[in-house]
């Protein structure tokens, strides 16, 4: 639309502000309190304008633009009125600041406006407890910002404003200081302060960054993007990308503050062969002629099933592309892997079977169009806390949330119900729900007379789960289970969203199942603001399987049935049998018929259940070949050859995130020492093994482009398109495709018109309580920590927390005369370890949780060898103990 700004006709956006419109268009109105990501505020007045036809200069920022707006930015007298509102400011200003931080917004307004900071330097306006925020109360102009957005983007509530008038102040909430506070280290307030009241300790220590690469988030699968900072080749900062569809200006605290182990001092950057003496740093040509001579001879001598590769969810899709193919054409097997084994596999398993497509149906942004967000075994306000702090605020708009957990886990304090199981009853609980939907008669009909296999034998099972026949068994009240079933049904559109309390089950797939069951009934598939959606626990766990890194299946999720397809393109032969997953390879491992493993990316001993067992099975390997940035727990203890990789900063590629987004890496600094970024490895070790001319890539982009001729779902996606955007969701089969927010909205794919809704019976864990092991052990992951903590131990959020604590509940810590931080141990029929105590109304009592981020606790010394029967995925979130204090 065009308007006239300072006598000049300019064409600018429409349904923005005036501020925002002529930001776009370059023309720089000042402002101190608006920031794009809030709603508008007004309050600061820097930003007035004068508009014709208006008697008073208006705020820029809180009026919308209008085609034919005549605007005067910077007349005289509102020049003048700017000056006088920035002398006001400065009063109480330190010099020293505006000096000492030239760049800062506020500093820049004083220098335009010829004004001098006079105010004093108080020492007691400082706040350092915090390891990443800096704080400077002395720089503090009252623009709130920082109050707002963590109100009005993190949903968190850590700052507060104190006092009237002249003696307004901005506090932590609750605390004296930040790190007391409610604070989760998101870095908005950060991001968002003029002056540099908050700032990232990590700027104040090394400067400001001279350039900046964006790329994404080598973290959890929301895949947010940001912009990393760069200084004297290290990484200072990453800030969120504010046009991000993902993230949309927003990060978390690992995202934020999490890169510092790119640097760590133990990172290792030298290929190392272990011998009789101990590590021995080689060339890389010794080393990879080491992989390649071990892994020929133990082919030569026990065939290619001897040999298996364990991928990485943290390393790119072009990096896992190469790494399965590999295994393929190089060791001659289908024994490769990924860490979806022991996540997400029964998602990809059971929305494959019911729906054709094994993977979320929906987006983070159905979340704001969904009337009722049902969250069932997922955290995600830590485990994925950009989408956690979107369902909050989408909670907070009225959306009605739905949460299923044994925790109280923080979404639980913005839900309309939560329902508390019995660990391990998911498959009750959401029959229970379907039951209702039928008895009640709230299945749509139309959806399920058009979309929907199988309703009747389905009714007919469910009789078996009504409320109140399962109440008990899963210790939900049978009218909660009603109201929830009820809400979910009729609040529509409805979407669920899910996580490991779901999938790490012995009934993991068939909790899955159970989900898509209750989606189908309702007609909660197809549409905005519904469907099922699996939350991906590492950055590309989904790129990683995707790409083909299973047992059973190529690129795309192809059967290997498909393989002539890929041999076409890939010019030599695939093997037809399947090959084992992950949990198989170690059990052969251990049995002796698996000789030589390469795992990439993953510290397997640290993170498998029953560590005792996968010792084992490392051990009796003859070879062992880790790939990652540091010596892990695995490699430390068995591995025979280590070979450095880069970090994801390191290189160029793409990742897939948990709504079938495909993003852009970047390299934003060179391969730190001798690290190589792993598909390169992967492609020496192909050649010094014999293949050469399908092991020769130019770089990501070609190994991309060969994934494209492979994977037609993907084949419209170019890193050109993806340079241009900010992702791209598959299906996307052609250039001229926009990709797919919604899958299934006409039909499920290759299964046609309809899906067949499955009959799940409920099966208990044989992993039982008893008088011995009377308490169940829940495990999962923390905001501050990341999976194993191999990257966020060696990061300044360590210390937000620095080793694994087991949550246990007031009752059960008084009858064992536990207080907070008390050591104990805790026995189970696999194994012990000692944690300290976290007294905690999160837990119900009879319930203990904790994490697995610390490796000198080996909490995987506890957890058993149950498994899905369908996926092999391991049973983490039950494990039956007793309860030893130590103190
Ligand atoms: Fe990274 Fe996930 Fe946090 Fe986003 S939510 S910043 S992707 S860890």
């Amino acid at each position: 639309m065009w308007i006239t700004v300072d006598g000049a006709t300019v064409d600018v956006s429409d349904g923005v502000t005036i501020l925002h419109a002529l930001g776009r268009i370059g023309v720089d109105v000042p402002s101190l309190c608006d920031d794009q990501r809030l709603a508008p505020y007004g309050e600061c007045r820097m930003c007035l304008v004068r508009v014709d036809g208006q008697a008073q200069p208006i705020p820029s920022c809180a009026t919308e633009v209008r085609a034919g707006m005549v605007i005067e930015t910077a007349p005289p007298d509102i020049e003048s009125a700017r000056a006088g509102v920035l002398r006001m400011l400065a009063r109480h200003y330190p010099p020293g600041a505006v000096l000492g931080d030239p760049d800062e917004t506020f500093h820049r307004l004083l220098r335009r406006y010829d004004v001098v900071a006079t105010g004093d330097d108080l020492p007691g306006l400082r706040d350092d407890s915090h390891p990443c925020i800096a704080v400077d109360m002395n720089r503090c102009i009252d623009c709130f910002r920082c109050v707002r957005i963590c109100d009005e983007v993190q949903g968190q509530f850590a700052w507060q404003i104190t006092g009237r008038g002249m003696g307004t102040h901005v506090v932590p909430s609750g605390a004296d200081t930040l790190v007391e506070s409610p604070c989760v280290s998101c870095g908005a307030c950060v991001d968002s302060c003029p002056t540099g009241a908050l700032e990232d300790r990590s700027i104040v220590q090394l400067g400001r960054p001279t350039r900046w690469t964006r790329t994404t988030c080598p973290y959890c699968g929301v895949g947010c993007e940001l912009q990393v900072g760069i200084r004297d080749d290290r990484i200072v900062t990453s800030v969120p990308a504010l046009d991000a569809p993902v993230n949309r200006g927003h990060l978390c605290v690992k995202g934020r503050y999490a890169h510092g182990f790119v640097h760590a001092s133990d990172r290792e950057t030298s290929p190392m062969v272990r011998d009789g003496a101990g590590w021995r740093s080689v060339t890389w040509d010794a080393a990879i002629h080491t992989v390649a001579r071990r892994f020929g001879d133990l082919g030569d001598r026990f065939g290619p099933e001897a040999l298996g590769v364990l991928a990485s969810a943290r390393a790119t899709n072009e990096d896992n592309y190469v790494l399965q193919k590999f295994a393929r054409v190089v060791l001659r097997t289908n024994n490769v892997d990924g860490c979806a084994r022991v996540c997400h596999a029964p998602s990809a398993a059971a929305l494959g079977e019911i729906f054709g497509t094994g993977a979320a149906t929906n987006s983070f942004d159905d979340i704001e169009a969904a009337g009722t967000i049902l969250v069932c075994g997922a955290n995600p306000t830590e485990n994925h806390p950009i989408v956690g702090a979107r369902i909050k605020q989408a909670a907070r708009n009225g959306a009605a949330l739905i949460v299923i957990d044994p925790r109280r886990i923080e979404l639980a304090d913005f839900a309309t119900m939560h329902l508390r199981p019995r660990p391990g009853t998911n498959v009750l609980v959401l029959n229970a729900m379907s039951a209702t939907v039928v008895e009640e008669g709230l299945v749509d009909e139309t959806f399920a007379r058009e979309r929907v296999e199988g309703l009747d034998e389905f009714i007919r099972h469910l009789a078996r789960y009504t409320p109140e026949l399962v109440a008990d068994r899963c210790g939900v009240d049978s009218a909660d289970l009603r109201a929830a079933a009820r809400l979910y049904a009729t609040n529509r559109p409805s979407m669920a969203l899910h996580g490991l309390g779901v999938t790490e089950q012995t009934q993991g797939t068939d909790g899955v199942t159970c989900i898509a069951n209750l989606a189908l009934l309702t007609g909660n598939i197809g549409q905005a603001g519904s469907g099922v959606n699996p939350l991906r626990g590492q950055n590309n766990v989904q790129g990683s399987a995707h790409m083909g890194c299973e047992p059973h299946h190529l690129t795309g999720y192809a059967p290997i049935t498909d393989a002539a397809r890929f041999e076409a393109v890939w010019g030599a032969p695939i093997p037809r049998p399947d090959g084992l997953d992950a949990m198989q390879m170690l059990d052969a491992a251990r049995s002796g018929t698996v000789r030589g493993l390469w795992v990439v990316g993953w510290d397997i001993l640290q993170t498998q259940p029953n560590l005792t067992d996968t010792d084992a099975a490392l051990a009796r390997l003859d070879t062992l070949v880790v790939q990652d940035l540091f010596l892990n727990e695995t490699a430390r203890a068995h591995a025979t050859i280590f070979l450095p990789a880069c970090s994801s900063f390191e290189k160029d590629g793409t990742f897939m995130n948990g709504e079938r987004r495909i993003q852009r890496v970047r390299r934003a600094l060179e391969p730190v020492g001798d690290s190589k970024p792993d598909w390169e490895i992967t492609c020496l070790v192909a050649r010094a093994m014999g293949q050469t001319d399908t092991f020769e890539f130019a770089g990501p982009n070609d190994i991309w482009e060969e994934i494209r001729r492979v994977w037609p779902a993907g084949a419209g996606i170019s890193y050109e398109r993806l340079d241009r955007s900010g992702g791209l969701q598959w299906p996307c089969p052609n250039e001229e495709h926009p990709g797919t927010r919604v899958l299934h909205t006409s039909g499920f794919g290759a299964l046609g018109p309809k899906a067949t809704l499955r009959s799940v019976d409920y099966r208990p864990t044989t992993e039982g309580t008893d008088d011995e092991y009377p308490y169940v052990l829940i495990t999962g992951r923390t905001l501050d920590q990341f999976n194993a903590g191999t990257m966020t131990r060696r990061s300044l959020t360590q210390t937000l927390h620095p080793t694994d604590v087991l949550e246990i509940s007031p009752t059960d810590a008084a009858t064992l005369g536990i207080d907070n931080g008390d050591r104990i141990r805790l026995n189970s029929r696999y194994g012990t370890a000692d944690l300290p105590a976290c007294v905690t109304g999160r837990v119900s009592p009879g319930e203990i949780f904790t994490t697995f981020s610390d490796p000198t606790n080996e909490v995987n010394r506890l957890t058993g060898p149950h498994r899905d029967p369908i996926t092999n995925t391991p049973e983490y979130k039950i494990t039956a103990v007793n309860l030893q204090p130590l103190d």
